[in-house]
C-alpha cells in the first residue's frame, strides 16, 4: 500500500464526510479526554446525549477533581461501565496534582494517568494536540486488516502489533495526523463496518487488497466469543412510610459503588423461602413483583423482583443500607437495572 496516497485520501474524505459530534465542534485536550473515556464501550448516540451536560458541570479537570464521587456517578448515568467514571475522576485528580490542572498533550504523560492506555493517549495527543502519533482501535484495526488482506484473528498479539506498525507508517506519511487518525476511525464506523463493508462508498476501494480478492466480508475472521455467564439477582423492594430500603454495592465488580435495593445474588433462581432466609430481614410477607433479564457484555442477569413488608417491632434485621425517600431516588447513582426494578415494583 502506498502510505502517502492512502493517508491523503483518508484526510480528504474525512474533511467532507465527518459527522458533526459535540466533542468535534470545540476542541480541547480535556474535551477530547472526556469524550474518549465516554466512547469506550458506549454507543456514539448515547455519548452525544450525555457529553455536553457533563462538560457543563465539569468544564475542566479541576472541577471534576473537586467533585464528590457520587455526583460524578450521577452525571455518568446512562453511559454504563461506571469504572470509567471513577478512572476519569482519578485522572482529573492526577492532572491537577501533577500537571497543574492542564491536560497533557503528549503520549508519555497521558499514559501515566489512570484509565489511559496507548490508544486513548494517542487519540488525545493526535486529535487535540496534533502530534504525529498512531492510534489503533477496533475500527482502525479492521480497516487496516482489510486494506492489507490480513486474515489473522484480530485479538492475536501479532495481528495487533502489525496494526500498530501500519498505523505508524501511515501517520509518518500523512499531512495532518488529527485528520488521518479520526478519519480512519470514522471510515471504520461508517463505511468499513463489521460484517458487510460498504465498499461502493469507500474512498480506498481501488487500493484495498481484500476488495480486489473479494474477501472483504470474511476479513477479519469472526471473533470466538465466550458465552455469557448467567446469574440470578433477587431484588427486595421494601418500603416504610414513603421511604425505600437501599444499600450501596461494594467497590469491586459490576455496578461498583452504585445503589440498589437489597439484592441476593446466586448462580440459580431461589425459591421465595430461600430469598427470605438469605436476606436476613424479618419479613412479614414477600410477594413476587415480576422479573426481567438484563444483558451485559459478559453476563446475563436474571432479575427477580420481590416486594416485602418488614415485621413490626424492633427486630427487623435491617443492619446495613439506609432508608431513602422514594421521591428522591433519581438523586442516587444507580444502574439501569435498579431503575427497572423500581418501575416493576
Ligand atoms: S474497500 Fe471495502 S473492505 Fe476495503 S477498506 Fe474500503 S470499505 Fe473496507
Amino acid at each position: 500500500m502506498n502510505q502517502q496516497v492512502v493517508a491523503m485520501t483518508i484526510e480528504e474524505w474525512f474533511t467532507t464526510h465527518r459527522r458533526k459530534l459535540p466533542w468535534r465542534t470545540r476542541r480541547s485536550a480535556w474535551r477530547s479526554l472526556v469524550s474518549e473515556f465516554m466512547l469506550q464501550q458506549t454507543q456514539v448516540s448515547r455519548v452525544v446525549e450525555k457529553f455536553e451536560p457533563f462538560m457543563e458541570r465539569f468544564p475542566d479537570p479541576t472541577s471534576l477533581a473537586a467533585a464528590d464521587e457520587q455526583e460524578v456517578l450521577i452525571h455518568w448515568q446512562g453511559l454504563g461501565y461506571y469504572r470509567r467514571a471513577r478512572n476519569l475522576k482519578r485522572a482529573a485528580e492526577a492532572i491537577v496534582e501533577q500537571f497543574g490542572g492542564r491536560t497533557p498533550l503528549d503520549v508519555e504523560p497521558l499514559m501515566t494517568l489512570p484509565g489511559i492506555g496507548r490508544y486513548t493517549a494517542g487519540a488525545i495527543a493526535s486529535i487535540a494536540g496534533k502530534r504525529r502519533v498512531p492510534i489503533v482501535d477496533a475500527n482502525v484495526q479492521r480497516v487496516l486488516a482489510r486494506l492489507c488482506e490480513d486474515d489473522d484473528e484480530q485479538a492475536s498479539k501479532e495481528a495487533l502489533d502489525r496494526a500498530w506498525q501500519r498505523a505508524e507508517q501511515l501517520v509518518e506519511a500523512c499531512d495532518k495526523p488529527e485528520l488521518l487518525n479520526e478519519g480512519m476511525m470514522e471510515l471504520g464506523a461508517l463505511v468499513c463496518t463489521p460484517g458487510t463493508p460498504a465498499c461502493g462508498r469507500c474512498p480506498l476501494a481501488s487500493r484495498c487488497a481484500s476488495r480486489r480478492s473479494g474477501r472483504q466480508n470474511s476479513i477479519p475472521p469472526p471473533k470466538t466469543t465466550k458465552p455469557r455467564v448467567e446469574v440470578h439477582h433477587h431484588a427486595l423492594v421494601i418500603r416504610n412510610r414513603g421511604r425505600l430500603l437501599v444499600e450501596q454495592r461494594g467497590d469491586e465488580g459490576i455496578w461498583a459503588g452504585l445503589w440498589q435495593v437489597p439484592t441476593i445474588e446466586s448462580k440459580r433462581k431461589l425459591a421465595p423461602s430461600q430469598v427470605r432466609q438469605r436476606s436476613g430481614l424479618a419479613l412479614r410477607e414477600l410477594r413476587r413483583a415480576g422479573s426481567f433479564t438484563h444483558v451485559l457484555s459478559h453476563r446475563q442477569i436474571h432479575v427477580h423482583v420481590f416486594e416485602g413488608d418488614l415485621a413490626s417491632g424492633r427486630k427487623t434485621g435491617v443492619t446495613r443500607g439506609q432508608w431513602h425517600a422514594g421521591s428522591k431516588l433519581d438523586q442516587l447513582p444507580a444502574s439501569n437495572a435498579f431503575r427497572r426494578v423500581i418501575e416493576l415494583a
